[in-house]
């Protein structure tokens, strides 16, 4: 079975992309990707990568995907996306981002809470990750009531690490109340959830957020859900697809929401 969609991925525009988007649109073409997003990064706040040129970044998506998307037109739709990270932290910036480029899709994200660096960088063998997790949820509640992006990135991120990369279980029931005000914000504004298929290919082993968070944000009435890998390479676009599937599926949904100029479309599943 082809890939119908992957909806986030990063070439390399974004400061950890290695493809370029050329070979990452020619890669998604082989597979029969029918919708594919490519959403750079566009990281805001004090700890984003010193290397990483803003301006640079969206400039250079700004002249080469629009450009590919004329010339993979009637090949594949080609979506003009954005993963923006840490809006909460420079509203302003993220406002005059979105107001400036003609996105068709994006997604908010939290890779870093205030007053500390992305988790990647946290040693959580020597730090509490409970604070850690309820900073992140906080912040990430903030970043739904903001509400101007598509669709919410990889919930559950810090567990990557806290849960992947440290072997650490924290006891989750004790953010469901956090969690739910989250969800029950993206239902009100009508925003999507992702289920980000990265954690498949990680040693966290599951997607983010988990079955049971897609499943609560079901219950709590939502019905927009956007699936993708998050590939920054050729060799992961498209992985974990079927998987992310599966899970909506299960979850009672028939079609997956894509966006093009911000408006939601959908593929049935
Ligand atoms: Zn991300
Ligand atoms: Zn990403």
């Amino acid at each position: 079975m082809s890939i119908p969609f992957d909806l986030h991925t990063h070439c390399a525009l974004s400061f950890d992309g290695v493809s370029t988007a050329e070979d990452m649109v020619r890669r998604a073409v082989e597979l029969g990707i029918k919708h594919y997003a490519l959403t750079d990064h566009v990281d805001l706040g004090e700890f984003a990568d010193p290397d990483f040129d803003l301006e640079a970044t969206v400039n250079g998506a700004r002249e080469t995907i629009p450009a590919l998307q004329k010339k993979f037109a009637g090949i594949t739709d080609l979506l003009y996306g954005v993963e923006l990270g840490q809006a909460t932290q420079d509203y302003e910036t993220a406002e005059r981002l979105l107001r400036e480029n003609r996105y068709d899709f994006v997604l908010g994200s939290t890779h870093n809470i205030r007053g500390h660096k992305d988790f990647y960088f946290i040693d959580f063998s020597q730090t509490d990750p409970l604070p850690i997790l309820s900073a992140y949820f906080d912040e990430t509640a903030e970043l739904a009531e903001w509400g101007k992006f598509d669709s919410l990135a990889h919930l559950t991120y810090p567990l990557r690490y806290i849960a992947g990369e440290y072997g650490i279980k924290p006891d989750m029931s004790i953010f469901a109340p956090a969690i739910d005000r989250i969800l029950q914000t993206l239902v009100r504004k009508n925003i999507a959830l992702e289920i980000n298929t990265s954690g498949l290919r990680q040693k966290i082993g599951v997607t983010m957020p988990d079955a049971d968070i897609v499943k609560r944000y079901r219950e709590l009435g939502g019905k927009l859900i956007t699936i993708g890998s998050d590939a920054h390479c050729t060799d992961d676009l498209g992985k974990g697809i079927a998987e992310g599937i599966k899970l909506a599926k299960d979850t009672g949904v028939d079609k997956i929401a894509y966006y093009k100029r911000r408006e939601v479309h959908f593929i049935a599943i």
